[in-house]
């Protein structure tokens, strides 16, 4: 028997719940220098054409990226001066001992800031730290900041995790932790080393409480934010339009624009592009729509409208560009070919 395709229409992908044509041309953003995606996964070599040519469509010329050690090079070799890649472990640690992983992972930096790589990233998610049984505060983490601060290299933090998974699948507090007891752990480090440049992936991982990314951005001033992670920032700050437009103004030097994009053998020009869409509307335009991307934390009857905060073009030019570069020339990285 074969679908009858009026009683059974195909079901719209998650990435296009709208029908948006991602193929339409979208200008470039108004922006002087390339525009810099600071927060991106582009996992492997074989994901680039797609990822480059759904970049090239939306404006965006250079991402500071999580890539596997593996796969680096042959990105660095075929797109040069277009990625600078974030020190990352390997993923998955299930084949070895912490010990050995940590070794290993301290020896990738070395690697790593050989291809020009001048910031490490520590993803300290509850539910990482439950995996991986290793918090950003443990003695063992000591010889990675005592490496970062020999390089003058920078760090990247993903602690906390969006409001909707802490109520949800991390209710059980005796496993996973509260909120409270990560941010504590967060700043507690962030005190130990005040010099370090510090980014706070995903609004801090906590753009439900804008009062506390103020008191963060105040308490710190080495700490800027980078506003990555679509579904969640389309989400959250769209829930708190104005608020967070504010938040913006005010820190109009301390956030730099992240997408927090992934590639996968499966998500080609029309999944690639939905992100930076929808990134490029809720900063950009005032535009008020239901988002094209499902949203797996809200039933299907509440999905999210796209609140966008039609941000000042100056301001744009430093959340997409300035403050980028400005972070970068700190640490000595450049989107240069061989840094
Ligand atoms: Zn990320």
């Amino acid at each position: 028997m074969t679908a009858d395709p009026v009683a059974d229409p195909p079901k719209p992908p998650e990435h296009n719940r709208t029908d948006v044509d991602f193929r339409k041309p979208m200008p470039r953003p108004k922006v002087r220098g390339i525009v810099i995606d600071f927060h991106c996964h582009l996992l492997a070599h074989r994901h680039a054409s797609a990822w480059f040519e759904s970049a090239r469509h939306y404006g965006i010329d250079c991402f500071l990226t999580m890539t596997p050690l593996e796969e680096a090079m042959g990105i660095q070799r075929d797109y040069p001066g277009k990625v600078n890649f974030i020190v990352v472990p390997k993923w998955d640690l299930s084949t070895t001992t912490l010990a050995q992983w940590l070794d290993d992972w301290r020896r990738r930096l070395d690697m790593f800031y050989n291809l020009g790589s001048r910031m490490v990233k520590f993803h300290m998610a509850p539910g990482t730290i439950h995996r991986r049984g290793l918090k950003l505060d443990a003695p063992e983490l000591e010889p990675f900041f005592e490496a970062v601060i020999e390089r003058k290299m920078a760090v990247m933090t993903h602690v906390g995790d969006p409001e909707t998974w802490y109520t949800g699948k991390y209710a059980d507090a005796a496993t996973y932790g509260t909120r409270e007891e990560h941010y504590a752990m967060w700043t507690g480090v962030m005190r130990r080393y005040p010099h370090i440049p510090w980014v706070g992936a995903h609004m801090g991982g906590n753009p439900e409480n804008i009062p506390r990314l103020q008191s963060l951005l105040d308490e710190f001033p080495n700490l800027s934010l980078d506003c990555s992670a679509t579904r969640w920032m389309v989400r959250e700050i769209s829930a708190r339009r104005d608020e967070a437009r504010e938040f913006f103004i005010k820190n109009a030097e301390r956030i730099m624009w992240g997408s927090d994009q992934v590639s996968g053998d499966d998500r080609g020009f029309d999944f690639l592009s939905s992100r930076w869409w929808a990134h490029r509307k809720l900063m950009e335009t005032a535009a008020i729509v239901p988002t094209p991307i499902f949203d797996p934390d809200l039933p299907e009857d509440k999905q999210p409208m796209l609140r966008g905060l039609a941000l000042p073009d100056e301001l744009l030019q430093k959340l997409y560009h300035d403050n980028a570069i400005k972070f970068l020339a700190r640490i000595g990285a450049t989107f240069d070919a061989w840094g």
